[in-house]
């Protein structure tokens, strides 16, 4: 469906719709959590009913986008009943259901309405109405369409949202998704009030020390394959426990190794517990990656991907780097 006619589908529904439930991936990042927040603010202003559930508690340094802590971690047993109240469930920057988990498996199972925003390229389409835009740099910059086509006003918060997105999943700016219409959405939500630097501060600028030690740990212990073209490191459980990191204390961790010349494709494997693996992939962009992923079982954008494998990192890593140094040219 053409992006209007998409936009218009959903604004049609937020007009018809009184009660609202959002939500986003597992291990919610600035874009899901922006996202949310700034089209909570829009349907507030609507005096609309807006619960937010997600799979995780919110990250202390994204703790300032959840407004009137709406944000809550979704339990089965709690929240089962109000969810299937709501008029319209509105699913943010995810692609497939796996990545949402026990809210997943309910909505499933029930005959909620689904609106989905995203811009995943391998989306499943799994709303029945949905906004995928794959050449937006973030969900936060489909959502400011959105708010932009329903004749909405940014206030200062949910300016600060979208910027976070924006700034969040281009990586302040710097990936190959920063094209001018993120910068364009930017400069407007500056001039709603955003002061890029608290914003920058408050996403960047206070990681606690056992991440920063945990990260240390991380630098002295990458491994380099095909001519140093692909670099990968491992965090074990143990690595975790001993610097007392949180899983989110990983955030940020892929794509750090791109700074070292000649590396195209950075890897980060990390055990889970439960003895599975979570898999990063990270192009500089010569490489599209996310093919990779997808034939191990993961997705996501060309050159920022994910894969979610079942048993410890030693088992998967002579697999992944084989793929990956099938594609790339030494
Ligand atoms: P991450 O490495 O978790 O930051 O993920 C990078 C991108 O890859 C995300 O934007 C997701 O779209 C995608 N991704 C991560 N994990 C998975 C997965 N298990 N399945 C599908 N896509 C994933
Ligand atoms: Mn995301
Ligand atoms: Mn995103």
């Amino acid at each position: 469906m053409a992006l209007r006619a998409a936009l218009q589908q959903v604004k049609d529904c937020i007009g018809r719709g009184q009660r609202f439930a959002l939500t986003t991936h597992v291990n919610p990042d600035g874009d899901g959590l922006g996202s949310e927040a700034a089209l909570a603010g829009y349907l507030k202003q609507l005096k609309k009913d807006v619960y937010i559930y997600n799979s995780n508690d919110v990250p202390a340094n994204y703790e300032f986008l959840n407004h009137d802590g709406k944000m809550t971690v979704y339990r089965s047993e709690e929240h089962r009943e109000t969810l299937l109240t709501v008029d319209y469930l509105i699913i943010l920057d995810i692609s497939d259901w796996q990545r949402l988990r026990q809210l997943g498996a309910d909505v499933r199972e029930m005959s909620i309405k689904k609106i989905c925003i995203d811009h995943h390229p391998s989306n499943e389409k799994f709303g029945e109405m949905s906004i995928v835009d794959v050449k937006a740099s973030s969900t936060g910059e489909i959502v400011y369409d959105l708010i932009t086509f329903c004749g909405g006003q940014f206030t200062r918060m949910m300016a600060e949202a979208i910027y976070t997105s924006i700034l969040t999943d281009t990586g302040s700016f710097r990936f190959s998704n920063t094209n001018a219409k993120a910068f364009a959405i930017a400069a407007e939500m500056v001039r709603c009030g955003v002061k890029t630097n608290e914003i920058y501060q408050r996403v960047y600028e206070r990681q606690s020390r056992n991440k920063v030690r945990l990260f240390a740990h991380v630098l002295n212990n990458l491994n380099f394959v095909a001519e140093g073209k692909i670099a990968w490191f491992i965090i074990s459980l143990d690595a975790m426990e001993s610097f007392g990191a949180k899983p989110n204390d990983t955030e940020g961790f892929a794509d750090y190794p791109r700074v070292i010349e000649g590396v195209e494709v950075s890897v980060m494997f990390i055990e889970m517990a439960g003895g599975k693996t979570k898999v990063s992939l990270r192009s500089k962009g010569e490489y599209i990656i996310n093919t990779v992923a997808q034939k191990l079982g993961g997705g996501g954008h060309q050159f920022a991907a994910g894969i979610l494998l079942d048993g410890p990192p030693p088992e998967h890593i002579g697999n992944v780097i084989k793929a990956l140094s099938a594609i790339v040219r030494t």
